[in-house]
């Protein structure tokens, strides 16, 4: 009688872990979200210090990226109307105050346009901006943004060879797709329709990955109106809890991390030398830690 108790609890193991071994569904953030927010602002002037409290006192993070030739001068930038209009950047010793809780990233040394200029001209404009920012802040840098949005496939490809992983251009998709190609990044919108976008993302509930990307310079907002709705923007987006509001090179270096574990059929295995991922199996979200695997259902 023992035997046959034993052979029956023993067959009712076998199909209790048959149901334990999940399905996969797809990779998500951190903790379980598919929403991600960038704010990613240009050229390093004063006005970064009151937009980066603002993205304090909401718990966003900002991506700021810096000309880092001008940390600490005043210029003027001609207008095509005549006008002249002088920038003061923000300056040197402070960048750890300012960006404490924001990603520096960086906008070319002198703010020269790529596509008009040799190819050691880019490098040098990138590698000095990398030079000098990690010796001001003691960071990597791997972000960057093309000044005046100015890129094509061969600055892309000379700029992976500085080390930095994405490149961020100003051609608006006015969508919410993660790009393939990370040297080609085009954000979703300008601030300006910042909050045309605002409830779409709020609402929107989708399996797979999104990323809401906004960019802009703090300078324009200058504008009371602009500033107002940037206000009303990073108060409400703040406040939603299933939004990964992150710097624009760890969002990289996530989505990088997710292309390097190996999805097989039966299994999910997280390479020693990679970072934690997160996946959606049907029976939930897990975390799956470096070099860590999990069983699937055939
Ligand atoms: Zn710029």
């Amino acid at each position: 009688m023992n035997r046959y108790i034993i052979i029956f609890i023993a067959l009712i193991s076998v199909f209790v872990s048959c149901d334990e071994k999940p399905s996969f569904i797809d990779f998500t953030y951190p903790d379980g979200n598919t929403k991600a927010l960038v704010l990613s602002y240009d050229d390093g002037t004063i006005q970064d210090i009151e937009l980066a409290q603002l993205f304090d006192k909401n718990d966003l993070v900002g991506t700021f990226n810096l000309n880092s030739m001008y940390l600490g001068v005043t210029r003027g930038w001609p207008q095509q109307n005549g006008d002249t209009i002088y920038q003061r950047y923000v300056p040197k010793d402070s960048l750890l105050i300012i960006y404490k809780n924001h990603e520096i990233a960086a906008h070319g040394a002198l703010h020269k346009n790529f596509t008009g200029i040799s190819s050691d001209d880019v490098l040098e404009e990138i590698n000095t901006d990398l030079k000098i920012l990690k010796s001001l802040t003691n960071r990597e840098i791997i972000s960057m943004a093309y000044p005046f949005g100015s890129t094509n496939d061969s600055v892309a490809k000379l700029i992976v060879s500085t080390g930095i992983k994405n490149g961020r251009t100003v051609d608006d998709t006015y969508a919410f797709d993660v790009p393939k190609n990370y040297m080609m990044w085009h954000p979703t919108c300008h601030d300006s329709k910042v909050l045309d976008f605002l409830n779409p993302y709020l609402e929107l509930n989708e399996q797979h990955l999104s990323v809401f990307y906004v960019w802009g310079h703090s300078w324009e907002f200058g504008n009371e109106d602009r500033w107002n709705n940037m206000v009303r923007f990073c108060e409400r987006i703040g406040k939603s809890k299933d939004i990964w509001s992150v710097g624009h090179g760890q969002l990289t270096n996530y989505l990088l991390a997710i292309n390097n574990v190996q999805v097989e059929e039966q299994k999910i295995t997280n390479p020693s030398d990679n970072s934690p991922i997160w996946i959606q199996l049907s029976s939930g979200i897990k975390k799956l830690n470096p070099g860590e695997s999990i069983s699937l259902i055939q």
